[in-house]
């Protein structure tokens, strides 16, 4: 029997098969589909001949967090985001580390519903700056997403994509359009790696970094996982950060994390702080500017400095900012040298505060 969809909206990147399948064209994955059939990410199927999302206007929860913990340092720091995602995702890393979502095949985790305006309205309320698109991929969500991001342009609310990159040409173009900023995961710099941990290919998502850069407006910063054993070597952290020196220039912000076994890989450590330290030395010796250590508590790791001058520019202790040393330009206070990134005269006061948000107590 076919299986009924009951949230699903039409989408419209993808094409019919000479079998008579259909298949997904908004990542790599290229999904092919009978009628009734979920897609990997589980959220996009085949109903009807076509390709539905049938998990528009679901959440699987929302939450208030400060941006820095998405992770962007360099944009609008200090403020609150409200912060959302779905189920699934389109990547199956081994290393997952937010696998209670994204593997998620219950319907049931999705628990909070709202319309695009709803949340919005719920993020000016509640005095974000920004909106998140985050715990897994907004990329197999496109359409909720995008509706979103639209209707917070409406109340001047800016939309964030927390992403792997794992998406094709023309789906991009579209998504990116109503992006103002992005996290993206480069999860390791070799097509070995991404084939055995993730089941994805490496090159589509450096095509998406090498796109927000040269085509795009949109803010953006990298996150690299480093994973004992796996992708932690000097050799790729050079050769990586070498690339994205030579590729998008010395002004994108990197963040180089600590894994904590999970999922799949609970036989490995934790990463050492030494390997993270490391990896940003590696980074800033290749030519770029910030870079920075995360899921660890190291002060200079975590904050900014003047490529120019060497000052302190924000000065962080976890999420909180501690120094603030920018003009009202974004310019070094010392030397003028102007700091990457989108920032306000002053940073916001958030601090490092989570709040829950029940998304059914709000008009
Ligand atoms: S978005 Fe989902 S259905 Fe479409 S190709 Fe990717 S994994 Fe498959
Ligand atoms: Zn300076």
């Amino acid at each position: 029997m076919t299986e009924q969809f009951s949230d699903s909206v039409p989408t419209k990147y993808w094409h019919v098969l000479d079998d008579g399948r259909v298949q997904c064209d908004v990542c790599p994955r290229e999904c092919k589909l009978h009628d009734g059939q979920r897609g990997l990410c589980f959220v996009r199927a085949a109903e009807g001949g076509k390709v539905v999302l049938t998990t528009y206007g679901r959440s699987s929860g929302f939450c208030v967090d400060p941006i820095e913990k998405k992770p962007l340092n360099h944009y609008l720091p200090g403020t609150p985001i409200l912060s959302f995602g779905t189920a699934g995702c389109n990547l199956a890393c081994k290393f997952c580390q937010n696998w209670d979502i994204s593997k998620s095949r219950e319907i049931d985790t999705l628990a909070d519903q709202a319309s695009p305006e709803k949340i919005a309205r719920v993020a000016k309320e509640l005095g974000c700056r920004s909106v998140a698109y985050t715990y897994n991929d907004p990329v197999i969500f496109m359409e909720y997403a995008i509706d979103v991001a639209k209707a917070c342009r409406e109340v001047d609310i800016k939309s964030v994509a927390v992403t792997a990159g794992y998406m094709c040409a023309e789906p991009r173009k579209e998504f990116y359009e109503y992006m103002d900023a992005a996290n993206v995961d480069l999860k390791g710099f070799s097509e070995d790696f991404y084939w055995k941990l993730t089941g994805g290919h490496l090159q589509p998502v450096l095509d998406t970094l090498v796109y927000l850069k040269h085509e795009t407006d949109v803010w953006f910063e990298i996150t690299t996982l480093l994973i004992p054993g796996m992708n932690d070597s000097e050799k790729e952290i050079d050769e990586m950060t070498r690339w994205g020196a030579e590729n998008l220039g010395p002004d994108v912000p990197w963040h180089f994390t600590a894994f904590h076994p999970d999922y799949k890989m609970t036989d490995l450590p934790p990463t050492p702080p030494a390997t993270l330290t490391r990896a940003r030395d590696i980074a800033m010796k290749n030519g770029l500017h910030y870079v920075y250590t995360g899921n660890v508590h190291d002060k200079s790791g975590g904050s900014t400095y003047c490529h120019s001058c060497g000052q302190l520019l924000i000065g962080r202790d976890w999420y909180v900012i501690s120094e603030w040393n920018l003009d009202e330009k974004g310019r070094c206070n010392k030397c003028g040298t102007v700091c990457a990134g989108r920032f306000d005269p002053r940073p916001g006061d958030w601090g490092a505060k989570r709040l829950p948000v029940q998304m059914r107590r709000y008009a």
